[in-house]
């Protein structure tokens, strides 16, 4: 202290003192602002600047910190990248009942493992599994972590000690951190690795069973994709040959498509009842992908091999809380009535028309400011799934795009920084030295709030 005061920078008791530190103190505990208080003074006294700064100054810069770091997280962003399940960005919007469900669940008790009627203890799937009956059509269901978490449990459920065989071609990375070789040594299995990269037969995998061979294990290839001599066995002809030899057959489907992406003019996504009625023994999905759900790894199949799962004691450390719950639960409900092509965001942003996408891009367009050096237009682009679902596949979309007359790569680089810094925070993408803001993931209701982000960064602050 006495060094900072030779050193002339001003006390602790001076900066909060500050009057630009009156608000931060009426919302935030005092030790708190103190905190950063102490590490603004000590970041001044390390600096190397010719001037010290004046206890307001480092009462500004400590508001900043607090308005950088104490904030509630993750911040909602509006997704214009025309990436439908952007991992980064948190995958898929969940519908208002689901949000609605949720909320109602996190502010109070619930019947959460409690059976209202008899007064007893309940189990927690107990709320999930009548709803994965009906849509999968499997015997029974429940739900983890994620699907990482899924394949984990079965492995360790199924085939401890035991050896899992797996087509070369499907011995894949899915994303980070998940790889096929990796995970299988989480579960405690061997793998045994058969065929080639690009085809594996039906006879590949009877050769390569033996007394110690716990299952057989499918992963779609939903990152990547395998064209030309190819050849891969379908659920329905290894089905056969694992119930002859009595060991299990799982199916990590991956999107959890319950609804036929063909429809919308994609490429086939593996259904998930088409693998249940198929005769796989456990089908594991994401609730994030394609079911439009939160983050969740589903495991539905048969009651047998279920049951396995529900008792393993890893199901304890890898089970959904109340929120997840009910969300999950809600969006399996869209399913069930019906009505979920219409109810889940991620379906409706699929469904989306191209017509209907470039109407809301001219919408945007027209409500812009008068623009100096700037060129804006609707032009035709292209939307991806993302999320590891159909890798090469594009939906035909329309974006609002914004190029400067003169160094426009500079520009798109920094107008793009400018929206991702407003608030609401706008990712878009820069393709040839333009900002492409596209629609198709941009939620109806956002549409103000992204004009207005929009206004705010091309209207330069003084
Ligand atoms: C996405 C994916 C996973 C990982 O799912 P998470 O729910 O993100 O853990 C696993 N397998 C396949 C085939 C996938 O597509």
């Amino acid at each position: 202290m006495v060094a900072d005061v030779r050193r002339g920078l001003p006390s602790v008791d001076a900066v909060l003192r500050s009057p630009a530190l009156r608000p931060l103190l009426a919302a935030y505990a005092r030790p708190a602002v103190t905190g950063l208080a102490r590490e603004a003074l000590a970041a001044a006294r390390a600096g190397t600047g010719e001037t010290l700064p004046t206890a307001d100054e480092v009462a500004e810069r400590v508001a900043t910190m607090a308005r950088e770091r104490w904030r509630i997280g993750p911040r909602p962003v509006i997704n214009a990248t025309g990436v439908i399940l952007h991992t980064n960005l948190g995958r898929a919007p969940l519908s208002r009942a689901a949000a609605e469900a949720a909320l109602a669940v996190a502010q109070g008790y619930s019947a959460l493992e409690f059976d209202p009627r008899s007064g007893k203890r309940g189990s927690r799937h107990d709320h999930l599994t009548p709803l994965l009956r009906e849509v999968t059509g499997a015997e029974d269901g429940i739900a983890v972590n994620n699907t990482a978490a899924a394949l984990v449990l079965a492995l360790a459920a199924l085939c401890r000690r035991r050896e899992v065989i797996v087509s070369r071609g499907q011995a894949v990375e899915i994303g980070g951190g998940f790889r096929i070789p990796d995970i299988m040594r989480q579960g405690g299995a061997t793998l045994v690795e058969v065929g080639t990269t690009n085809r594996t037969r039906l006879s590949d995998y009877e050769a390569a069973l033996t007394e110690r061979t716990g299952a057989i294990l499918r992963v779609h290839s939903s990152n990547f994709r395998i064209i030309g001599f190819t050849e891969s066995v379908p659920v329905a002809q290894l089905a056969p040959l694992a119930r002859a030899r009595d060991i299990s057959l799982i199916d990590d489907v991956g999107s959890g498509a319950l609804l036929d992406v063909r429809r919308y003019g994609l490429a086939a996504e593996p259904l998930v009842q088409e693998s249940v009625s198929a005769g796989a023994d456990l089908v594991l999905f994401s609730g994030d992908k394609l079911l439009g759900g939160p983050q969740a790894g589903v495991i539905v199949g048969r009651a047998a091999s279920v049951a396995r799962l529900r008792k393993h004691p890893l199901m304890r450390a890898l089970r959904l809380d109340k929120v997840t719950i009910a969300l999950l639960s809600a969006t399996l409900l869209h399913y069930v009535r019906g009505e979920a092509a219409r109810e889940i965001p991620v379906w409706r942003m699929i469904a989306a028309r191209p017509e209907a996408l470039e109407a809301r891009a001219r919408e945007w367009l027209r409500r812009l400011p008068a623009l100096d050096g700037v060129v804006a237009a609707v032009e035709p682009v292209s939307s991806t799934i993302g999320g590891g679902a159909l890798p090469g596949e594009t939906l035909p979309s329309h974006a609002l795009t914004l190029r400067a007359a003169r160094r426009p790569a500079a520009w798109a680089t920094r107008f793009a920084a400018t929206l991702r810094a407003g608030e609401p925070a706008v990712v878009a993408r820069v393709e040839d030295d333009r900002v492409v803001v596209d629609p198709r993931a941009v939620l109806p209701e956002e549409d103000d709030r992204l004009v207005a982000a929009l206004h705010a960064a091309l209207t330069p602050t003084p």
